[in-house]
């Protein structure tokens, strides 16, 4: 799959769920609505669908949400999916999640082909962390990355960079993830979903860097395969620590992702509102060929950059839905 802008489409991030068991300040309202179950693909549609892109040549895919580990029974799409990557047609298998129910399913992702998980952690103060999450405790999630970690999963920590929350938290958050062989990612918040305090929260990653730079010695990565993340390695630790930086540009060149909701929608950039929908083709024939032409079709539109911006007189966002619907 090759967008006019000559992007080759090689990654797919599919939300199996916008529902979560927290509520992260920066990601939904406490009372958010979420969609009718009605609405939802079934698994076996969203494996359908999912095997229709690897068909097609998309070889990472990445299971997100809402927090997809929730979903009930989504095990059975993990090891679905597992075909691909027995049979060579996919390079990789990844997941993002909470880490709340990671415990339980830690050993069965591992056997069912998953390498490397994301898992968000913002803090590691228990009151804190119940703060940010509103609904999560912290040591379930540790466990669960313990868990992971046994199973012989690499795990990475997400952690969005907040604003008088959790910016003095960010040594120690490095020393701790590093010290247990975990790469660690810094994100900026993004202007998504209606949600408070995003203006205050904003914490420019140019000037973590700057402060860490004081502390320890960065040395610049070229990962190509990193997206919107930049990596550095900290020789003091022996670890990599991304940083990822929707607000800027500089990766929209070398795109190769697209976002697929629980119902079936396909973004094509995370920043912008354009979408098409795969579910009315997916459910129009048992066969693959209407999905394909809309899937190309789809592809054919792909932006080529996003317009993420935070607007600081309505201070609305620039994009509309929330994080939780395409999973980041
Ligand atoms: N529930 C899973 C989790 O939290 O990892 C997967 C979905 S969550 C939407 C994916 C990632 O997006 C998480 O690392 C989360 O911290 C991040 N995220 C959510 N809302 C965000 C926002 N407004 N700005 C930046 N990152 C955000
Ligand atoms: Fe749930 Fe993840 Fe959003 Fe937090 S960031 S509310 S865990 S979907």
């Amino acid at each position: 799959m090759i967008d006019p802008f000559g992007r080759d489409i090689t990654y797919l991030r599919v939300s199996v769920t916008d529902r979560c068991d927290f509520r992260c300040t920066y990601c939904m309202a406490e009372d958010t609505t979420f969609l009718p179950k009605a609405d939802l693909l079934s698994l076996e549609e969203l494996d359908r669908l999912c095997s229709a892109f690897v068909a097609k040549g998309v070889r990472r895919l990445r299971l997100t949400g809402g927090e997809p580990l929730v979903r009930k029974n989504v095990m059975w799409l993990v090891e679905r999916l597992g075909r691909h990557l027995k049979s060579g047609a996919l390079d990789e298998l990844t997941m993002t999640t909470n880490g709340s129910q990671l415990a339980r399913h830690a050993e069965a992702l591992a056997a069912a082909g998953v390498r490397r998980i994301n898992v968000s952690i913002d803090t590691l103060d228990e009151s804190k962390f119940a703060r940010i999450t509103r609904w999560g405790r912290l040591q379930q999630v540790l466990d669960g990355v313990a868990a992971a970690l046994s199973a012989g999963l690499k795990v990475k920590i997400n952690m969005v960079a907040l604003r008088g929350e959790n910016e003095n938290e960010i040594i120690p958050m490095i020393e701790w993830a590093h010290s247990q062989g975990m790469d660690l990612t810094l994100i900026e918040t993004m202007p998504m979903g209606d949600v408070e305090d995003r203006l205050e929260n904003y914490l420019p990653l140019s000037l973590v860097r700057t402060a860490l730079a004081q502390r320890f010695t960065l040395t610049d990565l070229s990962d190509r395969t990193a997206g919107p993340a930049r990596y550095v390695h900290i020789a003091e630790t022996g670890g990599r620590l991304g940083f990822i930086t929707p607000m800027t540009h500089n990766f929209c060149e070398s795109c190769n992702r697209v976002r697929l909701t629980c119902t079936g929608t396909l973004y094509m950039c995370l920043g912008q509102d354009d979408a098409a929908d795969l579910r009315g083709p997916l459910r129009a024939s048992t066969d693959d060929v209407l999905l394909d032409v809309a899937i190309d079709e789809a592809i054919g539109r792909k932006p080529k950059g996003h317009d993420f911006v935070i607007d600081r007189r309505r201070r609305g966002p620039a994009v509309s839905r929330p994080m939780s619907l395409t999973g980041g």
